[in-house]
């Protein structure tokens, strides 16, 4: 089906099933995100007011996702659906939400939160963007959370949701935001000063997943190991990045956890650099348990990294 038909089948099936909506029942809010990281930020603003469960597992592709028969029961039970959006997971979610037949969480729905409506976005086309071409970034780059300024503006919109879902308990999202706001503010201090003797350093990426957190410690993503997102890499693109990288003597790859590190091992090799595997989700690493502990994980090691390639 195309894109446009999906949206109409969805829409058309929300229309119908809106009439027959339950109310919600007491207890907790069932909270259903497609990633770990808004499950982290749901988390940390619901408190024990609420249930979450994420989809997918924080060492796996969020662009493509095998469906567990768990999910269903998920869906078809969750008071609220947060997804990443930016078509992160159109190629998974759509024919789960349809199957789930569940009022409540259907596009464009009250209880169906686009994370990415408030967030800063980055890599927008200008000019058209087809999915025949392997592109998956079409609506811009979906991979914003990894950006702490973000992750802020996330957790205010989520604050909002419940607040909306759950008004009794307005107050206490409230006060989980202004602690989780206090206690990233503190990690970013933390954050900025690691980073900041690496400003304008050059490196090279596997995917695209990471413009938002380059661009908030002022990192230069010169190149990336696929040729373009979701495209694998091919002999002629590799022969051009390792060109690239020894011209700009450029000594570091940064791999998401699920990627192959045969490729990026074997360029990293011929310009005497080094591939780093960085987690790009909550639960990609094993210290990696929470939001911050994300950054905490991702900074200290791209830091030791960099330093590293420094002190060569
Ligand atoms: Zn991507």
């Amino acid at each position: 089906m195309t894109r446009n038909l999906v949206r109409f089948v969805l829409a058309l099936s929300a229309a119908a099933m809106v009439a027959t909506a339950a109310p919600r029942a007491a207890g907790p809010l069932k909270v259903v995100t497609t990633t770990t990281d808004l499950g982290s930020l749901a988390t940390e603003i619901g408190g024990d007011k609420v249930k979450v469960n994420s989809l997918a597992l924080g060492n796996q592709d969020p662009h493509f996702v095998d469906a567990k028969p768990s999910f269903m029961a998920l869906l078809s039970q969750a008071d609220l659906l947060i997804v990443v959006g930016r078509e992160l997971e159109i190629g998974w979610l759509p024919a789960l939400i349809n199957q789930a037949r569940n009022a409540k969480i259907q596009l464009g729905a009250n209880v169906y939160l686009d994370a990415s409506l408030s967030a800063k976005i980055l890599d927008i086309p200008t000019g058209p963007v087809t999915r025949a071409e392997g592109d998956v970034h079409p609506q811009g780059n979906p991979h914003y959370w990894l950006d702490p300024g973000n992750g802020r503006i996330m957790a205010q919109d989520i604050r909002d949701k419940f607040s909306q879902l759950d008004p009794a308990n307005k107050a206490y999202y409230a006060q989980r935001y202004a602690d989780f706001d206090q206690r990233l503010a503190a990690a970013e201090k933390r954050w900025d000063a690691a980073m900041a003797p690496f400003k304008g350093t050059k490196l090279v990426t596997y995917h695209r997943s990471w413009p938002n957190l380059m661009e908030r410690w002022g990192l230069d993503v010169i190149g990336y190991v696929e040729p373009k997102p979701g495209i694998p890499p091919s002999p002629s693109h590799t022969i051009d990045l390792i060109g690239e990288m020894k011209r700009q003597n450029i000594k570091l790859i940064v791999v998401e956890p699920y990627f192959e590190t045969k490729t990026p091992q074997s360029i990293a090799s011929q310009v005497g650099g080094q591939v780093l595997v960085l987690p790009s989700s909550v639960g990609g690493a094993s210290d990696a348990t929470d939001y911050i502990k994300l950054f905490d994980h991702d900074v200290a090691a791209i830091s030791a990294a960099l330093g590293q390639a420094q002190r060569k």
